[in-house]
């Protein structure tokens, strides 16, 4: 028999626009109404069922008119889950709700989000979230829905919001969608709603839910249906070692039934390996684990779409990330062949953070992911294929600069991904030797962290000094100019001090026959302007000057660049230090 089954939904968003807020609200606006039953726990994910969307929303949904059995929630947001959680061909997501703070609007991660779903070509709504901290807005029920909500709002607060509204809608028509507050929208298909929302008080909550499911009801029916007695097939959310089950597996479910005893296939790196499902489990409610010390019980049977815990024998090197397919009546090296081609295309994901991999067949990607394990350098993602502009996307989502890289061992590199990447300054690193792959990757990270090393000392305020020659006054203040022989280098724009510690003013110029300088060498007699002081007052004709080192550089002076030091330059860093303590003591310890 045919039927509709759970949409599955994941959350996007900047970092700190909600994400983690609103799916705690939408758990607690069902866990509340549990006594209305039907709640299902999952592992992995959490299930709105129909009925307590209708009765949350009040008259905004009405149920008899929905096939949509209710809601699946991946209960980690973000985009790393959703781009690394797939199923057959695009991700594990059929929906997604793009979080935007309205008091930040558009931020990077949110670009990059809509960027992520583009390429999925993933339908979205957006919840235009954290209302409650605009100016003036009044909260006078919790999870309500909007319209009561906004309907006691001052005039100008409700137009301060539009306008917040407005300006993520033009953002959205700048990335090429057409959207606008989802009661005033008409057609989901192809315009983008926008639902304001506060995660905080649950005002919105309601209509969030609603749009998600009337959403999947009118758009997603066709993709939504699915053979309920059909061979079950899902996607490994994580590999798990639990007290007493050994190694289990959280699998997200997304299509067809599963049941105890029913044999299975797991797609790994190499072959598919055949097993036989010992247990299901789903967790148990918090007051039940109370009362039983149990955290899990088990199930006959479980139907997409759903999270469950699968304990079976041999699932040793099964990734997250990797299919899971009940065999039933089908032939199964049949099956295992198509698995294995699938596998091709499905990610192997392993760390949360770390660079991606790319080989062109299953044996040499192993191969690579040993040899890095090996040297310690952890993988976010490693697959099957050439370098896309998908991989580049992804690698765009990771902040560690020196993870932003893209290990590719003799694929292609898609014209565009390249084309992307070097937009986006993702490093592709190619080869067809492992260890030479492996071997440039950490001579880049060697040089970048020299790099930024060289950056920092670079701008370190070195030990000088100069010697102001008489009748060398060219100018006497503002600035003023003296002709001075240079007795340890300086550079424009450091800090001068006299002999009792003084700060008298800037270097601003240095002028060596009449061509302006960077800086001045020992034995140099050059031009030097001086901001600051006036010749004859603070400075006078004949007079030796320091650079002023700021104590943080002394510090850095004396350890990491000490072996930089020329002779000159260590006599005057030890004139420098005595005329600095004798105001303190301390000073550079
Ligand atoms: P995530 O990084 O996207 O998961 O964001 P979080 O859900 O962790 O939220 C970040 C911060 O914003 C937390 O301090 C939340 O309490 C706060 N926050 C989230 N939603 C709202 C909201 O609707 N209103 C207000 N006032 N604060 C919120």
């Amino acid at each position: 028999m045919s039927g509709i089954r759970t949409p599955i939904v994941c959350l996007l968003g900047h970092v700190d626009h909600g994400k983690t807020t609103t799916l705690d609200k939408i758990r607690g606006s069902a866990v509340a109404e549990r006594e209305a039953g039907a709640i299902t726990q999952h592992i992995g994910a959490t299930e709105v069922p129909l009925d307590i969307i209708s009765k949350v929303s009040g008259d905004l949904v009405k149920k008899d008119k929905f096939k949509v059995p209710g809601l699946l929630f991946i209960d980690t947001p973000g985009h790393h889950a959703f781009t690394s959680l797939r199923s057959r061909g695009g991700s594990l997501a059929d929906i997604a709700v793009l979080l935007v703070d309205v008091t930040d609007g558009f931020q990077p991660q949110t670009h990059e989000a809509i960027d992520i779903l583009q390429d999925f070509q993933t339908p979205f709504i957006v919840a235009a979230n954290k209302i409650d901290k605009i100016p003036g807005w009044k909260t006078n029920k919790k999870d309500v829905p909007f319209r009561l909500s906004y309907k006691n709002q001052e005039k100008r607060v409700k137009e301060d919001l539009d306008n917040r509204i407005y300006e993520i809608v033009g953002k959205l028509h700048d990335k090429g969608f057409n959207s606008d507050r989802y009661d005033r929208l008409k057609n989901f298909k192809d315009n983008v709603g926008v639902v304001p929302v506060s995660a905080k008080t649950g005002e919105g909550i309601p209509d969030l839910l609603m749009v998600l499911i009337g959403l999947a009801q009118r758009y997603l029916e066709t993709e939504l249906e699915f053979e309920e007695e059909g061979p079950g097939e899902g996607t490994v959310l994580e590999v798990k070692e639990e007290k007493g089950l050994g190694k289990t597996l959280d699998v997200i479910l997304y299509d067809g039934l599963m049941k105890t005893g029913d044999s299975v296939l797991i797609g790994r790196a190499d072959e598919p390996v055949e097993t036989k499902i010992r247990a299901l489990l789903k967790p148990n409610p918090m007051e039940e684990i109370r009362e039983s010390g149990s955290e899990f019980s088990k199930v006959d049977e479980v139907r997409a779409a759903a999270g469950i815990k699968v304990a079976a024998p041999d699932l040793g090197s099964v990734r997250a990330g990797f299919p899971i397919r009940v065999i039933g009546d089908r032939d199964t090296d049949s099956l295992k062949e198509e698995m294995k081609s699938q596998v091709e295309d499905v990610v192997i994901r392993t760390e949360e953070s770390g660079i991606i991999v790319k080989a062109d067949t299953i044996g040499s990607l192993e191969a690579v992911i040993k040899d890095l394990e090996d040297s310690d350098i952890s993988i976010r993602r490693a697959d099957i294929g050439s370098v896309s502009r998908r991989d580049i996307i992804e690698a765009n989502t990771i902040q560690e600069p020196l993870e932003r890289a893209i290990l590719a061992f003799d694929v292609d590199i898609l014209p565009e991904a390249r084309k992307k990447a070097e937009k986006e300054g993702i490093q592709i690193f190619n080869d067809d030797v492992i260890y030479r792959l492996i071997e440039d990757y950490q001579e880049w990270i060697d040089r970048r962290k020299k790099l930024q090393k060289e950056k920092r000392l670079e701008n370190i305020i070195r030990p000088g000094k100069i010697k102001i020659l008489i009748d060398h006054v060219f100018r006497r203040n503002d600035p003023a100019i003296v002709g001075v022989r240079v007795l340890s280098t300086i550079k424009s724009g450091y800090p001068l001090m006299n002999q009792a510690g003084e700060r008298i003013g800037q270097v601003k110029e240095i002028q060596d026959q009449g061509e302006n300088v960077e800086e001045a060498n020992p034995g140099d007699e050059v031009a030097v302007s001086i901001r600051g002081p006036t010749v004859g007052r603070q400075i006078e004709e004949g007079e030796e000057l320091y650079v002023d080192i700021p104590e943080k550089h002394a510090e850095v002076l004396k350890t990491e660049l000490k072996d930089s030091l020329t002779e000159k330059e260590e006599i005057v860093f030890q004139e420098i230090i005595d005329i600095k303590r004798k105001e303190n003591k301390y000073w550079a310890i």
